[in-house]
């Protein structure tokens, strides 16, 4: 079962107080089942602005293809809406690249990019969802707008070969949490294993696509440790990663709700979420506010881990959007220059 346990390290930045993952009993983890998939035709507007927009000058904007999302990650702020539909079904809107398509002829001018996808995965492990999302690229690339993707999942061979033609308007940002299989599977259940994310952020490279990668959600105990990041830093290192992005999870009902009934089988829920009763509720720019872990806590939390990416040669970039009690000079924010930039996606 969950123990607290502090784990002083000599000579290395003070330790944060480790959560023991007991192994995982299928019988105790709720179980999951990848959904079944619905193809729609979406009335309305596709193209929407950024949740990042405030914190960029560039007209940057989004768009979802999918209501839903087959990863189900436990720690999701877009399974914790509201409205949320469940798991168990995903709406797959077949006409949006043509949507697109059509409402970037209407603009006056073409935004400078299009971020794919703020609450959804654009390639999970669905060859049609990948089309789509191939489809909106096509689109995109047409009009000379850039395609900025986040993923916890695998572009397959077909996708891939299609991407390949766009790549210098892709930029692709890999998100890990852990290389700890029984963690991943916790927290990230139907995401693809962490090393083949790695391994394809490395193809990707190679490849002339630009790359990146962001280690979130920081939880606290759990993947903000140094037994974890220090071998995720380690990997990403290899693979030639000089900058990460990060931020640690914060709290919204529907988030609490999601935790506690997917780990508390686990004894895990309490020791996470205990900590946030103490913490703020911060607002998010055009995202709604949410609990955030004490501001304190979140500090040295970051400090210990650019402390270990500095030993192994990468730099931190610590997400503005959601640590808005955080001063950020301006000067410090991806800047509207190519080439295509870090990027902070995590809200
Ligand atoms: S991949 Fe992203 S959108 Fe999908 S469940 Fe995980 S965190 Fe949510």
């Amino acid at each position: 079962m969950m123990m607290l346990k502090s784990a002083p390290r000599r000579g290395r930045a003070r330790s944060a107080q480790r959560l023991e993952l007991p192994v995982v009993d299928p019988h105790r983890a709720v179980s999951r089942r990848l959904p079944h998939i619905t193809p729609i035709e979406k009335r309305g507007q596709f193209l929407r602005p950024s949740p990042m927009a405030d914190l960029l000058e560039d007209d940057i904007l989004s768009v979802n293809h999918v209501s839903g999302c087959a990863m189900q990650c436990t720690f999701c702020y877009a399974r914790g809406y509201p409205g949320f539909a469940g798991d168990a079904e995903l709406q797959l809107y077949i006409n949006a690249a043509d949507g697109i398509r059509r409402e970037l002829r209407e603009r006056r001018g073409p935004p400078r990019a299009v971020y794919l996808c703020p609450s959804t995965d654009p390639f999970p492990p669905f060859s049609e969802i990948q089309a789509e999302t191939v489809r909106i690229i096509d689109v995109l690339a047409e009009f000379k707008v850039e395609s900025w993707l986040m993923t916890r999942g695998h572009v397959r061979p077909g996708a891939l070969q299609r991407l390949r033609r766009h790549r210098d308007l892709i930029q692709i940002t890999f998100a890990l949490t852990t290389l700890d299989r029984n963690l991943r599977r916790v927290l990230e259940p139907l995401a693809a294993p962490t090393r083949l994310r790695l391994r394809q952020l490395r193809e990707l490279r190679d490849l002339g696509f630009a790359v990146q990668a962001s280690i979130e959600p920081l939880i606290r105990g759990l993947t903000d440790t140094h037994d974890n990041l220090a071998p995720l830093l380690d990997e990403l290192a290899k693979a030639g990663i000089n900058r990460v992005s990060t931020a640690y999870l914060y709290v919204r009902p529907g988030i609490q709700q999601n935790l506690e009934r997917e780990l508390e089988p686990l004894g895990l829920a309490k020791p996470i979420l205990e900590p946030y009763q103490q913490g703020p509720i911060l607002p998010m720019g055009r995202i709604a506010a949410a609990r955030h872990l004490p501001r304190a806590e979140r500090q040295r939390g970051y400090a210990r881990l650019m402390a270990l990416a500095a030993e192994r040669g990468i730099a931190v970039n610590v997400c503005g959007l959601t640590n808005p009690d955080f001063s950020q000079p301006r000067a410090a924010l991806p800047q509207p220059s190519r080439p295509l930039r870090q990027l902070d996606f995590g809200y």
